[in-house]
Order: structure tokens, then sequence, then C-alpha cells
């Protein structure tokens, strides 16, 4: 069919714009739909230390750039805009945005994941007045002041190491008295003189007017509530994978909504792949989803060689 494209990349992260360059220079004419806030969470960060061939790092944005002029060079064209179904019932397969809707003999998702909240009465109210989900983005406005970091896992670890260049205090405030952060992650911020713990607590709410004042926390086994001080809150209890419209499509999920893949990059259904976060809960890296972007591409391109 003449309108109907080989293939569609659904994301603009690195492993969509990584799937993207190879499936253009293999003259597969990609059509990347980018989503209406591009570049996917490297947007979110200041610099990128771990991307290889970079010494000196690169901030986070400048590097979504210089994968999408990359791409752009061999005639790939990005659409700013959200898909919002697809129909993998059919073929070819439809792939719809708000104003039309696109043919394609295979799609590649890559559309990564989202921070997850606690769902707190006023946590969203106060988003951007001291309540984040990411350090490396907004730790620097939070320099000489008190923050908490809700979470027990390697991500609140982080964070609160992190948010100690800033804060003159971090008290990280976790649901149990285990954690599931690694030993080696725990132990960096168990040794750190700045950050203290409160555990076996749930978080009731976020407190403040107009800024962050503080949370209200109750004990789990007392049920005694108390308030913690703080002029930052950093949510870093996991993420949740952008699949809702894949699920919806006959796309194999785990409990947690990540796509499965079933072989090598291809999902359960043929003809459909999958690359980077929206898959990979584990690694969750720029260079691991680029890398991941590139075999889903030769796996689509050996995938329509096959089928011709
Ligand atoms: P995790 O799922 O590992 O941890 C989430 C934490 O948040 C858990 O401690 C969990 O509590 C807590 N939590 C979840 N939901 C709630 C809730 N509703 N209320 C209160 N607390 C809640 O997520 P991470 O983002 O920390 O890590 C994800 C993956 O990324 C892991 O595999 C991790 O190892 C990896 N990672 C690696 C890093 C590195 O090596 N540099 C850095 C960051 C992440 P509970 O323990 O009770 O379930």
């Amino acid at each position: 069919m003449e309108n109907t494209h080989n293939t569609i990349i659904i994301g603009s992260g690195p492993a969509g714009l990584t799937a993207a360059l190879y499936a253009a220079r293999a003259e597969l004419q990609p059509l990347v739909i980018a989503g209406l806030t591009p570049g996917g969470q490297l947007m979110l960060t200041t610099e990128v230390e771990n991307f290889p061939g970079f010494p000196d790092g690169i901030q986070g944005p400048d590097l979504m750039a210089n994968m999408t002029k990359q791409v752009e060079r061999f005639g790939t064209k990005l659409i700013n805009e959200d898909v919002v179904s697809v129909d993998f019932s059919v073929r070819p397969f439809v792939v719809k945005i708000a104003s039309a809707e696109f043919l394609t003999k295979t799609v590649i998702i890559t559309t990564g994941a989202e921070a997850n909240w606690l769902q707190l009465p006023n946590e969203q109210r106060l988003r951007g007045k001291g309540v984040s989900a990411c350090a490396t983005c907004d730790g620097f406005f939070f320099k000489d002041k008190e923050v908490v970091v809700i979470g027990g896992g390697d991500s609140a670890m982080e964070e609160a190491n992190f948010l100690t260049k800033f804060a003159t205090h971090v008290t990280v405030v976790h649901r149990r008295d285990e954690f599931k952060a690694s030993k080696i992650m725990l132990k960096r911020a168990q040794d750190n003189p700045k950050i203290s713990f409160v555990t076996n607590v749930t978080v009731t709410d976020v407190l403040g007017e107009n800024n962050v004042e503080g949370i209200r926390v109750k004990h789990n086994d007392t049920g005694e509530e108390t308030e913690i001080k703080a002029n930052g809150y950093f949510a870093a209890i996991g993420h949740t994978p952008a699949t809702k419209i894949f699920k919806d499509a006959g796309v194999e999920t785990n409990d947690k909504g990540y796509i499965i893949p079933k072989e090598f990059t291809m999902t359960n259904i043929e003809g459909v792949f999958v690359a980077g976060d929206v898959h990979d809960h584990r690694y969750r890296q720029a260079v691991t989803a680029a890398g991941e972007g590139c075999k889903a591409a030769l796996d689509v391109e050996k995938y329509l060689a096959d089928k011709e």
C-alpha cells in the first residue's frame, strides 16, 4: 500500500531516536511520533556524565537535541504529538494522533516510564513549589534548605545523596524498616552525615500554603502522627511505564505494566517491537535504552526483509 510506512516509532527518548537513526540509515524512512513533550526523561535532567563519548559530560536536553539533529540528517520525520490509539488487529497497523491516522507495517514502542506519586491530598497542588520527583532536575533549588525523600529503593538513596550537595539536611522517609535499596547504595546514604532516616511510617500529606513547609507522617505501629519540617519533598517510589494504549491493543505486559518482549525485541504481536524503559524496569539508563533502540531497528529491518 502506497501510504503505508515501513515503521512508526512511538516515543522520542534515547530508545526512540536511536531506533530512528538505525531505521533511517537502513532506508526504512521511519516516522517518529515524538509526543507533545518530546525527548523523554533526559529533558528533565541536568548534567549527564555516563553517556559514553562526552568526556566532560553533556546536559540532558543538549544530548536529546543532538540525537534529534542526527536523525533529521537522515531524513527522519518527527511529529510532536501524542498517539491517542493504535489498532494492531489489522494489517497494516493503524496509529492515530488527534489530527490524523497512519498506516504502518511495523511499530517500535519506546514510550518510556514516568515517576510515581503518593497521591497525597496536597502533593500535586505543591508540584513545582517544593514537590518534585527528580533530584537532578530540581536539587539546585534547595541550596541551604531541608528536604525529605520518600522511598526505600536505590532511587531514594541516590536522590538523597545527590541532594546533600545542596541541602543542609535530607531525611529519607520510608514505609518499612527494611530497605529494597542495594547494600552499597544504602550504606552510602547511612554514612552521609547530612542524611537521617525516618522508617516504618506512612506519609499522610505534604504541608504548606504556597510552598512546601513539611510533611505529616503516621507511625505504622503506634499510629502517632508527627510533622517533619522541610522545604522540599522528593518522591522516589518507582516509575510507571506508558503502556495503557498498547495494553488495550493486546500487547502483553507484566503485572506492573511493563511490556514483555517475546522474541528478541518483538512483543507478542508480530511486527510490534519494544525498546527502552517502557519494558526495562531494571537498568533504566540512557545508554541501555539507546542500545535497545538499535536492536529494535535491526530486528524491524530483518523482519521486513524476511517478509518481502
Ligand atoms: P523500587 O521499586 O526499587 O523502590 C521503590 C521504593 O518506594 C520501595 O522502597 C517502596 O517501598 C517504596 N514505595 C513504593 N510505593 C510506595 C508508596 N505508595 N508509598 C510509600 N512508599 C512506596 O524503585 P526505584 O525507583 O528505587 O528503583 C527501580 C530500579 O532502578 C531498581 O531496580 C533499582 O535498583 C534501579 N536503580 C538503580 C540505581 C543505580 O544503581 N544507580 C539508581 C536508581 C534506581 P517497599 O520497599 O516497602 O516496597
